[in-house]
């Protein structure tokens, strides 16, 4: 057996014919300050799901913008809503609000 000892990295390119930016519309709508996140990670280092769980909030950000919907509607479950992310959110970025509007919105979307 070949056994190469690493692993092949998989595609991260957007398929634009796919893509859904519906929910991203909806968010910005509600909670603007979502377009100044710099993708620093300061949310997830303190985020209290994260620490139980997989969970991290600053990929739910990144998934949010490449319109990743399916891959959204399972992580959300985990969030706590403890509100620590936009506590320590240098960008003054209300993302536990941005976590709640995806959590709303994305009932109605997986319907369509
Ligand atoms: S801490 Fe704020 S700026 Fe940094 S990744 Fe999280 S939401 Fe974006
Ligand atoms: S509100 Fe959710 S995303 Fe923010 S720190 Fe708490 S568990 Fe993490």
């Amino acid at each position: 057996m070949n056994d190469l000892s690493f692993l092949k990295p998989t595609s991260r390119q957007i398929d634009f014919d796919h893509f859904d930016n519906r929910l991203l519309l909806y968010v910005l709508q509600y909670e603007p300050s979502f377009l100044t996140c710099v993708s620093c990670g300061g949310c997830t280092a303190t985020c209290s799901a994260g620490n139980l769980t997989n969970f991290n909030v600053r990929k739910i950000g990144l998934s949010l913008r490449r319109g990743e919907i399916d891959i959204l509607a399972e992580e959300i479950q985990k969030c706590m809503f403890c509100g620590k992310c936009t506590l320590v959110c240098p960008r003054d970025i209300n993302i536990r609000n941005v976590v709640l509007l995806i959590k709303k919105r994305i009932v109605i979307l997986k319907k369509q």
